[in-house]
């Protein structure tokens, strides 16, 4: 099997970063972490969860359809032969599509969650603003008002349909 040269998933988007749309990516956590460790040069996690996308994207084993956000890589791509799935990630990691994958890694692949690029930190959707939640101060006399102060902002995502509060406006 030859090794997938380059990330021409990425690499057809334009200088802006993207066409319309979003980059798919892994959500950075533990899983990631252990991959980009394994690398032979290792790189920083961000840039990882792109571009290990983009390459089983451009194998064609992952679909680059918001269908997918939040799923793991398991669901996402779906019936597939281990060895080819093993070759691609070696190819990544190794740049050596042939060299076996430990088992360690191959599940913390396996245990990665596809992501969108927007703030819904379940699956990378876009958030939509719904409303804040606060509490009052008694601070007011006769002439100002009690301070309203906000403690939440929130947000349901139009994806998944999670509601995600937020200290901060997102
Ligand atoms: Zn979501």
């Amino acid at each position: 099997m030859p090794v997938v040269p380059k990330f021409s998933y990425i690499q057809n988007r334009t200088p802006a970063g993207r066409i319309p749309g979003v980059i798919m990516r892994f959500k950075i956590d533990k899983n990631l972490k252990v991959l980009a460790a394994a690398m032979v040069a290792p790189k920083e996690p961000e840039n990882v969860a792109v571009e290990l996308c983009a390459r089983f994207i451009d194998a064609g084993m992952i679909e680059d359809t918001n269908e997918n956000w939040g799923k793991s890589v398991l669901r996402a791509t779906g019936p597939q032969y281990i060895s080819d799935v093993c070759a691609v990630l070696a190819g990544f990691l190794y740049g050596d599509n042939s060299r076996p994958v430990p088992s360690d890694i191959f599940n913390a692949f396996c245990a990665l969650t596809i992501m969108g690029d927007g703030n819904c930190p379940f699956c990378g959707g876009t958030l939509v603003y719904d409303d804040t939640e606060g509490h009052t101060v008694h601070d007011g006399d006769y002439y100002t008002p009690d301070t309203y102060v906000i403690d939440n902002y929130i947000y349901h995502c139009a994806e998944c349909g999670k509601t995600i509060k937020s200290k901060e406006e997102l």
